[in-house]
């Protein structure tokens, strides 16, 4: 966003590539994307520290690569967040929280004090509006409704808003690779869509994987042009317990990007 303003920016990253829980195709592809809009990146920055130079600030990004540091007038700490809970009393009402202040609830969101919920951020459980409108939806189904909805029915789900976007649904390779789970996937150029090249943006790809013996979608990573949107015709598929020849025989509109959905599935392959 910064850039697109107009200032010069430099992305100082701790780990050795971007978006550490995406596959390493996802970071290097989003890094592409951003390089070419003449970000810069200081990735494996473990040695870091900041101080006051004249009107800005200067961050020394490493003790052995050169250069060592980067000047500029403004710095934008995401290190991440923590929970807000500290000072709520948590302990005089007896309600436990983990060792980051992560308010403990189980499956339905009850905390260790009975009548006493805890729903979103606060719960460690997601760390988006979605998550934490669901799990209103969870204690208000259990309270209201007799309905036992749970966490644990739903699928990880999120969007990276960079331009293009990344829509993520359910698992990531590492993540099936890691479960032991055989697998068929594939992938995509956006270069090889239609409607992307007509409307001048064919960056990224898309990425699904399959569970080999049960057909159903394990997880999807669609990386370009209106992917927030699109993965979720594959997200409906995956709540559906729906084999992904279901979407593969669907007829889409043309043309559209989700037509190319059926055709990328048609091109799985066995994990390797
Ligand atoms: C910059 C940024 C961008 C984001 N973008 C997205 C996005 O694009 N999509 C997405 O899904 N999520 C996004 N998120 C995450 C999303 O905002 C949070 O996951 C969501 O707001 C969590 O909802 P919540 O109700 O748990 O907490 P919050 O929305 O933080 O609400 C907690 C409320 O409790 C109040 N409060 C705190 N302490 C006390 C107290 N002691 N007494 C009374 N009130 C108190 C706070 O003032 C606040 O109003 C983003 C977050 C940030 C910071």
């Amino acid at each position: 966003m910064y850039r697109r303003f107009g200032s010069r920016v430099t992305v100082v990253e701790m780990g050795p590539r971007l978006i550490g829980r995406e596959d390493e195709e996802v970071s290097a592809a989003i890094k592409d994307i951003l390089e070419a809009e003449e970000i810069a990146f200081r990735l494996n920055a473990k040695c870091v520290s900041a101080s006051r130079r004249g009107n800005g600030v200067a961050i020394q990004v490493s003790c052995d690569e050169e250069p060592r540091e980067v000047v500029g007038s403004h710095l934008l700490l995401a290190v991440g967040r923590v929970p807000n809970t500290a000072d709520l009393g948590l302990d005089k009402a007896g309600v436990k929280t983990d060792d980051r202040g992560y308010i403990k609830v189980d499956d339905q969101l009850r905390t260790s004090v009975p009548g006493v919920w805890a729903l979103g951020d606060a719960n460690g459980h997601g760390a988006f509006t979605h998550t934490s409108y669901n799990d209103y939806e969870i204690v208000a189904a259990n309270l209201l409704d007799g309905d036992k909805r749970r966490v644990t029915d739903r699928i990880p789900t999120y969007a990276l808003f960079i331009d293009p976007p990344l829509g993520r649904a359910g698992m990531t390779e590492r993540e099936i690779r890691a479960a032991g789970r055989k697998a068929l996937v594939a992938t995509m150029p956006m270069t090889r869509v239609a409607r992307a090249k007509e409307r001048g943006e064919t960056q990224g790809f898309m990425k699904v994987l399959v569970d080999a013996d049960t057909r159903c979608i394990l997880g999807a990573a669609l990386l370009g042009i209106d992917g927030d949107e699109i993965v979720h015709s594959l997200l409906d598929a995956m709540y559906a317990g729906a084999p992904y020849t279901v979407i593969q025989r669907a007829m889409h509109i043309h043309p559209t990007v989700t037509e190319l959905i059926p055709t990328l599935l048609a091109e799985l392959k066995p994990l390797g």
